[in-house]
């Protein structure tokens, strides 16, 4: 049984010039696949680049809300392009966020609605952020159409109410080491209750750093950042809140990984 990360970037400029140490430390750990979210058009050549040279990334190509405002006139052009010759690439990362400063939705709306749009028409795996709009993200989940293979919303931090309408609309929801840490309670009391057949793990690598016990990889001169190895720890994180034995959520999250991602 492998490990599977469902959201990282590796392309990210702080880390970027491990991504060879990285992958050989996945083939050691048994990491299978790891998906590579895009946010802005910087990151979209180099996500391609990663995804043809190693079988292990899967790349995922999307405008990030943050990202949205500075987008350049030819954005949906370039992600078509990629899309269409990157086959089974993901649309993410894409979303709604009403935490960062100066937020603005009638920028992240149409922004996101689109590339929905396009992962409708072509089936794609679609990674979904969201802060602070989640009533506005179920309105909008509910009022159009989604993937046949369901969605994905990355390092889930909605309400536990909200679990069984998102679910029913075909939801993922991936959980990270984030949730680990002590002060997340209320959060990890949420992620109990995720459907087991709708169960994805993830790192956000390089961000979303958890607490040490479940952080034992570190980037020598860059600590503070999350390691993408750092995907066992939060496999060893998640059986512990469910309290199930790390094989059999192995072989749960990869049966999972497999029907959503292919
Ligand atoms: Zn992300």
């Amino acid at each position: 049984m492998s490990f599977y990360d469902a959201h990282c970037h590796l392309q990210d400029e702080r880390i970027a010039s491990r991504v060879e140490e990285v992958v050989r430390l996945y083939g050691n750990l048994g990491v299978r696949a790891s998906v590579v979210n895009g946010t802005c058009e910087e990151d979209w050549g180099k996500i391609a680049r990663l995804g043809k040279s190693h079988d292990c990334l899967r790349p995922s190509f999307g405008l990030h809300p943050w990202k949205a405002p500075a987008a350049g006139a030819l954005w949906k052009e370039r992600l078509i392009e990629l899309w269409d010759s990157n086959p089974n690439s993901g649309v993410g990362e894409i979303g709604l966020d009403r935490w960062i400063e100066g937020y603005d939705l009638s920028i992240q709306e149409p922004v996101f609605l689109w590339q929905l749009e396009q992962a409708v028409e072509r089936d794609a795996a679609v990674s979904i952020h969201c802060l602070r709009a989640w009533g506005r993200l179920l309105e909008l989940l509910e009022s159009q159409p989604v993937p046949k293979r369901g969605f994905l919303l990355h390092s889930y931090g909605g309400s536990e109410e909200m679990l069984a309408p998102l679910a029913k609309l075909g939801a993922y929801f991936s959980v990270s080491g984030y949730f680990a840490l002590e002060r997340k309670e209320r959060q990890r009391s949420v992620l109990r209750k995720i459907p087991l057949d709708r169960l994805l793990i993830e790192t956000d690598a390089p961000d979303m750093l958890g607490p040490k016990e479940f952080s034992l990889y570190r980037f020598s001169g860059d600590e503070g950042l999350n390691h993408p190895a750092n995907i066992v720890g939060v496999y060893s994180f998640v059986a512990e809140l469910l309290g199930m034995p790390l094989e059999e959520l192995k072989g749960q999250v990869e049966d999972n990984f497999i029907r959503f991602f292919g």
